[in-house]
């Protein structure tokens, strides 16, 4: 047994690490290979430890929340997975609440609509979880989740928490300092105010029903795979929509399929698992909608989705998509 398994089971036990521990039902794309350590925490402390333990040893750190923004390779993640889980919710004063990285947003959202706050409830039905949603600046209907922010909790890698201020986190559209810093998010304090638990519930369902009017739930995904053009790096041909899906729609990738991925005929943005996909299928489909994308209109699709592991045995077939 190496000395960084014999370090993470010392302080996890053995129920709580596991070693080769398959991720694919650990995501919403349901694909992917294992995780060489997975560490399930509950709470910051547990974070901090397992954090300390693999920057002594050297090894590397990947943090998966509701795996809902994620594509795992084939081969898995060679690195200690750290996976969130549990999470509790505090009132800060009459404006504020704590929520734990590991809350998932629905609950988040459940608990606000309990407690008659308002802010949060449009956020109902996206899935994974704070960590998730803040790292990747979570987006819904026109609104950053940063924009229901005052202040987080991040923990470096060393293991050093602070606390920061909204403005020091380089948000953006898809982005947050924490991307580039490797930092990890223990909780995020949300700005809220009275709310008729009615008038919540109501724009809560609005939400819900939008989706699913709107969105191929009923099969894995990961959400939208590309970033909607923005005008600080984009050109778009006029008449076209500024949107990922529609870019990739009329590149006439809708519907087009790789292996067991196809591009979901109902919202060109997303791409969904058949059943049998691998992590290549999908990473295959992707290169094929953006070099069809850059092909046709000139447009470099950036991923929002984030690639965990080893994909560079994956060659990209431009010609292969099937209809
Ligand atoms: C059906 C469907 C609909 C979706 N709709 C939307 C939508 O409307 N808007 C939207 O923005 N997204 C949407 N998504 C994508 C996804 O739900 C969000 O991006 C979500 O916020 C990801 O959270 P997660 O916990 O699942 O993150 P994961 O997928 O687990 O991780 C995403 C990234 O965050 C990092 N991360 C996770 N936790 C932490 C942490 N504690 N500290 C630091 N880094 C961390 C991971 O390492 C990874 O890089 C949708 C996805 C699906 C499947």
């Amino acid at each position: 047994m190496s000395d960084v398994t014999r370090a993470l089971q010392d302080a996890f036990g053995t129920e709580r690490l596991r070693c080769e521990a398959p991720l694919r039902e650990l995501t919403t794309f349901k694909v992917g290979g294992p995780a060489q350590w997975l560490v399930e925490t509950r709470g910051s402390d547990d974070v901090v430890r397992a954090l300390r333990i693999a920057h002594d040893a050297g090894v590397p750190v990947v943090l998966l929340g509701g795996g809902s923004n994620v594509l795992v390779a084939d081969s898995g993640v060679r690195a200690l997975v750290i996976r969130p889980r549990g999470g509790a919710i505090v009132p800060v004063d009459t404006g504020h609440i704590r929520a734990d990285a590991a809350m998932t947003i629905n609950g988040l959202v459940r608990w606000t609509l309990t407690h008659g706050l308002a802010g949060i409830e449009e956020w109902a039905g996206t899935p994974g979880t704070v960590g998730g949603a803040v790292c990747g600046n979570a987006h819904f209907g026109g609104r950053l989740i940063s924009e229901l922010l005052s202040s987080v909790r991040l923990c470096t890698r060393q293991g050093v928490i602070s606390e920061v201020e909204v403005s020091a986190m380089g948000f953006g559209y898809d982005r947050s300092r924490v991307q580039t810093t490797g930092e990890v998010l223990l909780s995020a304090d949300f700005i809220v105010s009275p709310g008729d638990p009615v008038v919540l519930r109501a724009t809560a369902r609005r939400s819900l029903d939008y989706r699913k009017r709107t969105q191929p739930l009923h099969l894995p995904s990961a959400g939208c795979v590309f970033q909607n053009p923005v005008p600080e790096w984009d050109v778009v041909p006029q008449g076209i929509p500024w949107s990922a899906g529609a870019l990739v729609d009329r590149a006439g990738l809708k519907g087009a399929a790789l292996g067991g991925a196809r591009v979901s005929p109902t919202h060109g943005n997303f791409i969904v698992n058949e059943g049998d996909a691998t992590s290549s299928d999908i990473r295959g489909l992707i290169e094929q909608c953006r070099v069809a994308v850059r092909e046709q209109f000139g447009v470099e699709l950036r991923e929002e989705i984030v690639y965990l592991g080893d994909f560079s045995d994956v060659t990209p077939d431009a010609d292969g998509a099937t209809l």
